[in-house]
């Protein structure tokens, strides 16, 4: 299986830069921001409670993200391999993930961490805010606090797989199509089971 994390902070274009990885490596591209969004959408109990700290900018509890990702895999057992997206956020997220892909016998192949300075961030989200009709996108106070949470809480996970050998850092402050032929010319370097042919 060809499992991938990108990884970076929000406004960094793991998003974007997903939708093409998924298409050229068939893999299911695994978003917890949009899993919590169409869970606030069908106005369910978990997405009710997640609402509250998302409109301020924080983080949902671990075991509510990794509880959702599991599900996910144990879904979806016969795919290519998945795409996570804004998952992992905490160590102890990382590590439960670890867990669960030991379980498929499927670890993580490579993550792909995606520079991208604070100033040029706080304008693509709050740019992006004018149309994604996220609330979160909207505020510039919210957008802070999404990025120090990313500071203090996420940031420190690039130790945890840079210690795996695993980190590979990405300039993220190119155009689009620059972004993606670095981040697939990584893929292509750790991409050598069958999954390659399909
Ligand atoms: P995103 O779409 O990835 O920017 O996520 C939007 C919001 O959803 C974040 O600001 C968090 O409140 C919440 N969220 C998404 N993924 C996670 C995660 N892995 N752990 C905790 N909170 C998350």
């Amino acid at each position: 299986m060809l499992n991938i994390v990108l990884f970076g902070p929000p406004g960094s274009g793991k998003g974007t830069q997903a939708q093409g990885i998924i298409k050229k490596y068939h893999l299911l591209h695994l978003s917890t921001g949009d899993m919590l969004r169409a869970e606030i959408a069908a106005q369910t109990k978990l997405g009710l409670e997640a609402k509250t700290l998302m409109d301020k900018g924080e983080l949902v509890p671990d075991a509510v993200v990794i509880g959702m990702i599991e599900n996910k895999l144990d879904n979806n057992k016969s795919v290519a391999g998945f795409v996570f997206d804004g998952f992992p956020r905490t160590v102890k997220q990382a590590e439960a993930l670890d867990a669960l892909l030991e379980k498929h016998k499927a670890p993580i192949k490579v993550v792909l961490s995606l520079k991208v300075g604070e100033e040029e961030l706080t304008k693509r989200i709050l740019h992006r805010g004018a149309t994604s009709g996220r609330a979160d996108d909207q505020n510039e106070t919210i957008v802070k606090n999404r990025v120090v949470e990313y500071r203090t809480k996420t940031e420190p996970l690039a130790n945890y797989y840079a210690a795996q050998g695993k980190l590979k850092d990405i300039t993220g402050e190119k155009p689009v199509e620059e972004v993606y032929a670095s981040l697939c010319h990584e893929i292509d370097k750790v991409n050598t089971g069958s999954t390659h042919t399909h």
